[in-house]
This record gives structure tokens, sequence and C-alpha cells, in this order.
């Protein structure tokens, strides 16, 4: 049986999860907006990654015998100022998720939950590779500055993303 604290923890970082889906999906729209359909490509990948994230957590919840409370998802209103404003969004997401994941991890380290912290280390190394790719996209649109025309070849590099995602595609 799953102790209350880690039940409540776990539905917590479910929301963060689909919060981090639902925030990716409106900047993939954002990029159908100004044509960079590349971006919105990655972007969408980007979705399903998370809402495999929540759904990892959501059936490990199922298997520890624990209940599952789904809560509100908030309204990702920000507008963007640039495309580099959206990574750095988006990097920020990733940092704060990070730390969610950790104080989770620690919650279950206080109260010997071990199967939580073997579950959570997928995790915590998938946040490594967030916020890296976050970083990598952030430094290739720090070098493509105002050149249109590698921003054109940055935009179909990104179109080429593959889904890594275990979760169906959506599309
Ligand atoms: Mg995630």
């Amino acid at each position: 049986m799953i102790s209350p604290e880690i039940e409540q923890a776990i539905n917590d970082q479910i929301n963060q999860e689909m919060t981090a889906a639902y925030s990716y999906l409106a900047m993939a729209a954002h990029f159908e907006t100004i044509n960079l359909s590349g971006f919105a490509h990655w972007m969408h990948q980007q979705r399903l990654e998370e809402l495999d994230h929540a759904m990892r957590l959501f059936n490990y919840l199922i298997d520890r015998g624990g209940d599952i409370k789904l809560q509100a998802i908030e309204n990702p209103h920000k507008k963007y100022s640039s495309i580099l404003d959206v990574f750095k969004t988006a990097l920020e997401m990733e940092i704060a998720n990070t730390t969610s994941i950790n104080q989770l991890y620690k919650l279950a380290t206080e109260i010997s939950d071990y199967a939580t912290q073997s579950h959570l280390k997928w995790f915590i190394d998938e946040q490594v590779e967030e916020e890296k790719s976050m970083e990598d996209v952030i430094a290739l649109l720090e070098l493509t500055g105002d050149d249109k025309s590698a921003l054109l070849t940055l935009n179909q590099q990104m179109g080429a993303r593959q889904d890594q995602s275990a979760a169906p595609a959506a599309e």
C-alpha cells in the first residue's frame, strides 16, 4: 500500500506533466501561427513525451493501489516575444519539473518508499535529457541570430524529430 503523502505527490506530478503537455501544445499552436511547421512538429513530439510521462506515473500509482485524483490544468496563456523566448520558457518549465521530480524522490527517500525511488530514477535521467534538448535548441537559435535562411534550415531539422515516447501517437 502506498502512503497518502506519496499518493498526493504523484497525483501532483501527473498534473505537472499534463500541464507541461498543455504548454507544449500552446507552443505548437504558436509555431503553426507563424508558419514554422518544423518547430510545431517538434513541440507536438515534446507534448507526446509529456503525456507519456504522465501515463507512466498514472500506471505506477494504479499498480501500487493508489487513487488517481485528476486536477485542473492551468491555462498556458503566455505570449511569446520571439522563438528564443519560447525555448527559454520551455527550459524554465523543465528546470521547475526537475525540481519537482527531485522533491518527490526526496519524499520517497525520507519515508523509505524504495519502489517509488526506483520508479523515479527513470524520470531523473529523463530530466537531464529534457533540459539538454532545450539548451541545444537555444544554442542553435542564438547561432542563427537574424539569419532567416539558417532559421528555415533549422525549421526543417526540427521537423525531422522522431517520436521517442511510448505513448500512442494522437495524430
Ligand atoms: Mg516530463
